[in-house]
């Protein structure tokens, strides 16, 4: 009976640390930490993130990200909260990717949102459905750009069924811009209270 014991405990001992490293909720802020970030860890496409006047993009996701998570871990939820680049993989229950978009020439945007695999689409169906009646500019769909269908961060984690890059609109369309400046931890409340609910058993 040695043997079966021996094996069992090698399992043990293998599995352990993938599960304590699951989270309920990563959160990633695009762009967060560039250009910093990309020498350190050999990012080839260091993509900024875009702006609007002295407006950076990659501060705005920062903000989202903070106040999901802020929220997220008041409703007892665990979070890790990620920038831009890091080493690593997560696992979790649910991932989310913030961003803003950019057009030229602008306003050809509008909020949208990307994900991996099929199995993905309910979650973000999910999320459209209730961002769509508090946006009141253009939804401008599902997996718009490549950026968005094959998101690099989505091979950084394993949240099966609930992987989501998040567009909140387009921060060059100054109307688009004028309605999300004041709205950032709001939109991070509601972030928070989608998640929330789709992650109650
Ligand atoms: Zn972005």
């Amino acid at each position: 009976m040695r043997a079966p014991a021996t094996i069992i405990a090698a399992l043990f001992v293998t599995l352990q640390p993938v599960r304590a490293d699951q989270v309920d909720v990563v959160v990633q802020a695009g762009h967060q930490g560039r250009p910093q970030s990309c020498a350190a860890l050999h990012v080839k496409a260091c993509n900024l993130g875009t702006s609007f006047g002295t407006q950076l993009e990659r501060n705005w996701t920062a903000i989202v990200a903070d106040a999901t998570a802020d929220a997220l871990r008041h409703a007892g939820l665990s979070v890790k909260r990620r920038p831009a680049d890091y080493a690593g993989r997560d696992r979790a229950r649910a991932a989310v990717f913030l961003h803003f978009d950019g057009s030229a020439p602008a306003c050809r945007s509008g909020a949208s949102v990307g994900f991996p695999a099929a199995t993905d689409a309910a979650f973000a169906r999910a999320w459209e459905t209730v961002y769509r009646p508090l946006f009141p500019f253009r939804f401008a769909g599902e997996n718009i750009t490549r950026n968005e269908a094959q998101y690099y961060g989505f091979h950084k984690v394993d949240a099966p069924g609930k992987t989501l890059l998040i567009e909140f609109g387009e921060m060059t369309c100054a109307p688009q811009e004028r309605w999300m400046a004041p709205r950032l931890h709001e939109l991070g409340a509601d972030l928070a209270r989608f998640i929330g609910t789709e992650l109650r058993p």
